[in-house]
């Protein structure tokens, strides 16, 4: 017989049978210190997630990602397309983060950020728990003939899981299109909104099918960061790991028997009571090792917990820690690789931050008009521009106007002087810039524009003023 470690786990995931079918997890209710720590936070972030649209700063929705209109609201800073950049830069910024923190902290995000997770876990699997019982009693309902007792719960289950998915499809609604229009569909019905009514239901159809029956798989098969997990970890990773020098020992893993010595026989602290494995939300046994799909959840670090006090051994059998920290009994260093992106981490963020401080809420663009020289105009030079408001505030702007700020001479405004650029708007036009000739030192003048409400000076822009090559 082969001495080899079975590695069929390997060829299989935990939610698809030997016949390629959807194999259901029946996971054992979690318990213990992390898992209460988890509801906490999980609650408080539900609580940030679903708030966020519904709150408004200076006018502006929190947080809105409206991708079809290209309006993004950060924090309750609107951005446009013409701060594209900066939404590029922040997703450089988000994408460095995480994987920073995965190098290091392995998938804590997963575990105790991702709403994939927390609504999993912590919403629906909740409430499976409460209506159709623990484990054992799951599995032997699904297993049960359509009876009353099983058609009255999947009823109750579905219907609540209906619910509690159109609940998710309303925030994330208000997330895509703004809150108010989500209150505007309210108040005119679903005729009148047709377009996001639809969505709406389609949004609510995929959460429910994620949540009644895909579940778990979006980690393992559609989640690009899960795949991405065998790049990022290394030995010095700090992952959810089963102590397999401490487990297994010169003797390996063995049933618990009270008269035993362990000590004297060799055998491992591992009872092989199997707890982790069914507590695990993904199907796997941690013992194997670090897996593809281990979301990090903790659930097994409690259970086993409970299970080594229970045998009067010491706690920590599956722990916090890294390959390096469990084989080589080496503690944790801040390696050259996390420092790497530590670095890149930080200049990212500088620069951020930077060019937030730099943004302001109204954008002027003035443009020489294609084409188009200059003109004499008696003693004076005349030149020709466009120009591009664009105010990124939620206020009206009723008195803007032009000034010229390096250089005497006037603005000339097709139009009215004067005029309004209304919030979240945009207002272009035409205006001309004279300047005496004989203020002009060379064919081509630096001019800078202020672009002003009444007296408050909101932009300056600058462009080029062209004259003729000689001054005598
Ligand atoms: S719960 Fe702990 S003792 Fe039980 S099988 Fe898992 S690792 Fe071994
Ligand atoms: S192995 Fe442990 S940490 Fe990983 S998913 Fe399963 S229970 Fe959670």
């Amino acid at each position: 017989m082969s001495n080899l470690p079975d590695e069929a786990f390997r060829d299989t995931i935990g939610t698809i049978d030997e016949g390629g079918n959807r194999k259901f997890i029946f996971p054992k209710k979690p318990s213990g210190k992390f898992y209460n720590y988890r509801k906490i936070v999980s609650y408080v972030l539900l609580a940030i997630l679903i708030a966020n649209p519904f709150i408004k700063v200076n006018g502006n929705q929190f947080m809105m990602f409206n991708v079809m209109e290209r309006r993004f609201n950060i924090f309750g800073s609107p951005f446009w397309p013409q701060d594209f950049y900066l939404f590029v830069i922040s997703m450089l910024v988000g994408i460095v983060f995480i994987i920073l923190f995965t190098v290091v902290f392995g998938r804590i995000f997963c575990g105790w950020i991702c709403p994939q997770t927390i609504f999993l876990e912590m919403v629906f699997r909740r409430i499976e728990y409460w209506i159709d019982g623990d484990r054992g009693a799951q599995s032997r309902l699904a297993r049960q003939e359509w009876n009353a007792e099983k058609i009255r719960k999947r009823l109750i289950k579905w219907s609540i899981f209906f619910l509690i998915s159109f609940g998710i499809a309303n925030v994330f609604l208000a997330y895509l299109v703004g809150s108010d229009v989500l209150f505007l569909m309210v108040e005119e019905g679903p005729v009148q909104q047709a377009s996001n009514f639809v969505a709406l239901l389609i949004f609510t159809g995929v959460f429910y099918f994620v949540f009644v029956w895909f579940r778990e798989q979006v980690c393992i098969i559609a989640c690009p960061y899960g795949r991405l997990q065998g790049v990022l970890l290394d030995n010095k990773s700090i992952n959810v790991a089963y102590d397999f020098v401490r487990g297994e020992k010169e003797a390996g893993r063995a049933k618990f028997n009270k008269k035993e010595d362990r000590a004297i026989t060799g055998k491992g602290d591992c009872i092989d009571c199997h707890q982790c494995v069914h507590v695990c939300p993904m199907g796997i046994d941690i013992r194997n090792g670090t897996q593809l799909e281990c979301t990090n959840c903790t659930a097994c670090i409690d259970e086993c917990d409970t299970i080594m006090e229970t045998v009067g051994l010491p706690k920590g059998l599956i722990r916090y820690a890294s390959e390096d920290e469990i084989a080589k009994k080496e503690p944790f260093k801040f390696t050259a690789r996390m420092k790497g992106y530590t670095a890149v981490l930080f200049i990212l963020l500088s620069v951020f931050a930077g060019m937030l401080f730099l943004r302001t809420d109204v954008e002027a663009i003035i443009l020489r008009l294609p084409g188009q020289l200059f003109q004499h105009k008696g003693d004076k030079i005349s030149n020709v521009y466009t120009y591009k408001i664009v105010n990124k505030t939620m206020n009206d702007y009723n008195d803007i106007h032009f000034e010229l700020i390096n250089q005497k001479g006037q603005i000339k405004n097709v139009g009215k002087e004067h005029f309004k650029v209304k919030k979240e708007g945009i207002s272009q036009g035409t205006l001309f810039i004279e300047i005496e000739k004989a203020l002009l030192e060379s064919d081509k003048t630096k001019v800078e524009i202020g672009v002003y409400n009444g007296k408050e000076l909101l932009e300056t822009t600058s462009t080029n003023f062209l004259g003729p090559r000689s001054f005598n």
